[in-house]
């Protein structure tokens, strides 16, 4: 697809009236006011994809909760419906944008945690086979995790290295997988690159050797649509603080596909993952279904804001968010592209829309020492090494006018610095 045919009719030229035109033809545009943005300053934020805005009713949502049920409930409230909520919200991520029946999401722990109790269950289900396959370029928790799994079990760590302004292909992971790779963990979009990887035919060539498979979906929940049942998906984690605004530190995801759950030990034993856990009985009874990968006591502060955001996307379809997405990014490569590209900036991100995320890279020497400059400006990108600027564009509350306005202050520190 070329950009006029992704942009429509609105397609201009690098101006600000073709800004307006875009936001004007936007069906999502009225949602940016859903979210809650700084008094009295214009802040042109491009890190959504790292840390999602607050939307508006997550204010009322918390308030209401601490004097609500909190606050009045008290300790009642886990009966009331907490304990639940890890599964009730799972399954609503299932439905909404996972592609995946009810009973198979849990959300509690970090990613970093969650992470490790997937791939520890997953190595241990298959003793036999002894090799892990990861790609080089993929996020620093991810490779460490199982790092220090592989230590733990006397694994061997496979590496894949991909091309780093793009990722892993399809052709990559056949030629590394053997009947030796207990399992394959990759991110379904990478942090840097934006790369959006085939998830559904690397599945394929993983489960063609017999190996699992564990993807990351940090980059992608809440912009890009997944079929994780369909696709035959293994196992999955993502963060609920990215594109599902749940707020720093708000606790992960995890899919554990039905057929798994009862062969796949996890290895962090705790009250909350035992059959009838009030019973407080002696002895791990691991509970049966999703919740025997609970642990501990599950985060419900943490749980509230993200299910604003999963209630705006099931309001929009998440097939209208990754449509204003593609278009969000197609935008700011166009920009750039006129704008940035002839002063010898590089975009280390696909151009090709169906194998990009939500976010572009682009990189210039000058970017590390621009990022404070940017900042001080209110034009909040992000950085990444080595001498990357990141644009994350969340298309509930970016508009077209945003990324104008963000690629234009990059400009001139571009300009700026010769
Ligand atoms: C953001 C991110 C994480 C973060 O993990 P935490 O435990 O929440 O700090 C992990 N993996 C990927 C791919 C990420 O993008």
């Amino acid at each position: 697809m070329t950009s006029a045919q992704i942009l429509g009719d609105q397609y201009q030229e690098a101006t600000a009236a073709g800004a307006t035109a875009l936001d004007a033809a936007d069906p999502l545009a009225s949602y940016g006011d859903r979210f809650i943005t700084p008094d009295g300053e214009k802040v042109i934020y491009l890190d959504g994809n790292s840390l999602g805005r607050p939307p508006a009713a997550s204010a009322d949502r918390i308030n209401d909760f601490v004097r609500a049920q909190w606050g009045t409930r008290l300790i009642r409230g886990w009966t009331d419906g907490w304990m639940d909520l890890p599964q009730i919200i799972g399954d609503r991520l299932g439905s909404v944008m996972l592609g995946a029946a009810a009973g198979q999401v849990t959300v509690g722990d970090s990613t970093t945690v969650m992470l490790y109790k997937l791939i520890r269950a997953a190595v241990d289900a298959h003793p036999e086979r002894r090799e892990i396959l990861i790609d080089t370029d993929n996020f620093p928790t991810d490779r460490f995790i199982v790092e220090g799994i592989a230590a733990e079990r006397g694994l061997t760590v496979r590496w894949i290295q991909p091309d780093p302004t793009a990722g892993v292909t399809v052709d990559q992971v056949v030629e590394a997988v053997t009947g030796n790779t207990a399992l394959v963990v990759l991110s379904h979009v990478s942090y840097r690159s934006g790369y959006l990887a085939d998830m559904e035919a690397i599945t394929r060539a993983a489960h063609d050797v017999g190996a699992l498979i564990l993807w990351d979906l940090c980059h992608s929940v809440g912009v890009i649509p997944t079929q994780l049942d369909a696709w035959g998906v293994d196992l999955a984690v993502g963060c609920t603080y990215k594109y599902l605004n749940g707020g720093p530190g708000s606790p992960a995801f995890g899919y554990v596909r039905s057929e798994h759950q009862s062969r796949l030990p996890q290895p962090i034993w705790g009250w909350l993952g035992r059959e009838d856990p009030f019973e407080m009985e002696q002895g791990y009874q691991v509970a049966t279904g999703i919740r025997g990968f609970i642990s501990g006591t599950p985060s419900i502060l943490g749980m509230l804001a993200m299910q604003d955001t999963i209630d705006m996307i099931d309001e929009v379809g998440i097939t209208a968010v990754r449509a204003k997405s593609v278009q969000l990014t197609e935008y700011a490569v166009m920009l750039v592209n006129e704008w940035l590209v002839p002063r010898g900036v590089e975009i280390a991100s696909p151009l090709d829309p169906e194998r990009r995320g939500g976010h572009i890279t682009i990189n210039h020497d000058s970017y590390r020492a621009a990022l404070d400059t940017l900042w001080d400006r209110n034009v909040i990108p992000d950085f990444r090494t080595p001498n990357g600027l990141r644009l994350g564009l969340s298309p509930l509350s970016t508009s077209f006018a945003d990324v104008y306005a963000g690629v234009d202050a990059i400009h001139e520190v571009t300009r700026a610095a010769g």
